[in-house]
């Protein structure tokens, strides 16, 4: 008989688990985590991507993969890979135009089983996708999993940013580490004239990192490449790797 495995704690061949929160929906924190996972393997390291948003998964398509995990021994799932990054979603188990409807309790044990009873082999990083807000999947990452840091997403919008300051206060109350900011779709540059535009504002996301004395990790502009490549399911990192938006995602990278 196999032992059962352990519910919190560490997980077995995973040196360290990095969350990607943001306190709003759509600013980019998807994107964000399929780039950096996407950079850290490039950087030579072994990644893991889970996708904890388990309402709207994305994962699935911004890194190009489809098909189902399989599980042989039907307890143990084998997760899937592409642009060297190992991912589990739940996206890969519900077809893409159909609902997740759970309680708390179901999804809890989804994300268990994501954690834990998936084969990620021995990474030296896992990249968890979280839902935006704070909500259940959060507390349950943060007490369930050594989780090592968290990375907050926000664009320079302040509406955004007072939901980031949510999220920047949860990881707090939760004991997580925040590794640092990001301001995602800072600047946009037009490709016609050049002319650099601040649709969202600039700025404050540095600003608020500065405010809670976490690092600024970088700044990601808002670039047609960077949505088509994601629409693309293949990450502009992998897509177009000497674009100056892929040596921001090498560069923030390299600080993880
Ligand atoms: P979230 O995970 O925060 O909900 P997504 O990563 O799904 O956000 O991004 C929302 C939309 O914005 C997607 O269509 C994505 O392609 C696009 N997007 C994200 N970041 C950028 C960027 N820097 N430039 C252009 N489009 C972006």
């Amino acid at each position: 008989r196999q032992a059962a495995k352990p519910q919190s704690g560490p997980i077995e061949g995973v040196d360290r688990i990095l969350a990607i929160g943001s306190g709003k929906g759509g600013v980019g924190k998807s994107t964000v985590s399929a780039n950096l996972a996407v950079a850290l393997a490039a950087e030579g390291r072994r990644v893991g991507l889970l996708d904890a948003d388990v309402y709207g998964p994305s994962q699935p398509r911004m890194l190009g993969i489809s098909g189902r995990p399989s599980s042989p021994d039907g307890q143990t799932i084998l997760p899937l890979r592409n642009h060297g990054v190992t991912l589990m979603s739940i996206g890969l188990l519900t077809p893409e135009d159909k609902a997740t409807i759970w309680r708390g309790p179901m999804l809890m044990g989804a994300l268990q089983q994501m954690l834990r009873q998936v084969a990620w082999g021995r990474l030296d990083v896992l990249i968890v996708d979280l839902p935006p807000g704070t909500g259940d999947v959060q507390l349950t990452l943060s007490q369930k999993a050594e989780v090592t840091g968290a990375v907050v997403v926000s664009t320079p919008q302040d509406i955004a940013l007072l939901d980031a300051k949510k999220a920047l206060d949860m990881f707090e109350k939760t004991g997580t580490k925040v590794v640092g900011m990001i301001e995602n779709m800072s600047t946009f540059v037009c490709p016609c004239c050049g002319e650099e535009t601040q649709i969202f504002g600039h700025g404050g996301a540095k600003a608020e990192a500065e405010r809670i004395g976490a690092p600024f990790l970088g700044e990601i502009p808002l670039d047609i490449d960077v949505r088509l490549s994601g629409d693309a399911g293949v990450p502009v990192v992998a897509a177009k790797p000497q674009s100056p938006q892929a040596l921001r995602f090498r560069e923030i990278a390299r600080k993880l």
